[in-house]
């Protein structure tokens, strides 16, 4: 068997592969081209487990280990969208860095990307597919997110991907005026998709759409 002809093979089939994810997205109603051609180029294959990556173009959430799932494709695209529509920041702040794949997103379409996850072999896993990847511009922490991380704040927006049952008062202190924080906010009827801007100092609070994901919970280990 000729191994080259292997590797472009696999290379192909990933591609139309991910050609049919960006079309589903669109089909879902994602928008901004940039965030599609994005996700288009980064290998989500990369951050899960080996033995799923056939199947990490599914738009599902999978397992990486730790009790933890990456977000499904649909997700990553809509909280990347919906941070960035109008107005793109340059400095955003991620809590909850998983397997990394929504930093490694993000940080094609902004300057730096914070990133603070509380469990630390989530964090070295990602630290080492960043590496892999040549990803630069993302700053990892492993630490609990809901402290922000105000030595390097303020910042210009804010993506939660885990779920609080209200807006984290550290980090709204460390939002920029104008910037604006995309979370899961818990509430009595449900997890909802929540844009949070920060207006003359005070919250502005948009409910976007129902969501789904894993609490943000206290404490590092
Ligand atoms: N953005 C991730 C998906 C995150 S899943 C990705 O692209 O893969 C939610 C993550 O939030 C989990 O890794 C979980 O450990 C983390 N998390 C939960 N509570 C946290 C907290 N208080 N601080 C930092 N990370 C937290």
């Amino acid at each position: 068997m000729n191994s080259r002809a292997d590797i472009q093979g696999v290379g192909m089939t990933s591609a139309r592969t991910r050609a049919r994810l960006i079309a589903r997205l669109r089909s879902q109603g994602i928008t901004d081209e940039t965030v599609l051609e994005v996700m288009q180029a980064v290998p989500r294959h990369l951050f899960v487990d080996e033995a799923l990556s056939h199947r990490a173009y599914e738009d599902s959430a999978l397992p990486i280990g730790f009790n933890q799932t990456i977000s499904q494709p649909y997700t990553v695209a809509r909280m990347t969208e919906l941070l960035l529509e109008d107005n793109r920041p340059s400095r955003v702040l991620e809590i909850g860095t998983g397997c990394g794949y929504q930093a490694a997103v993000l940080s094609a379409l902004v300057d730096q990307v914070f990133t603070i996850e509380r469990i630390s072999g989530l964090a070295d896993n990602a630290r080492r597919t960043f590496s892999d990847l040549g990803v630069t511009n993302v700053i990892q922490r492993h630490n609990d997110g809901a402290n922000g991380w105000s030595e390097r704040g303020p910042f210009d927006g804010m993506l939660i991907t885990a779920s609080p049952h209200q807006v984290p008062p550290a980090l709204f202190a460390q939002l920029n005026e104008g910037g604006r924080m995309i979370l899961p906010l818990e509430t009595d009827d449900g997890q909802y998709l929540t844009r949070v801007t920060r207006l003359q100092g005070e919250m502005s609070v948009d409910t976007i759409e129902p969501a789904k994901f894993v609490p943000l919970l206290g404490g590092s280990g």
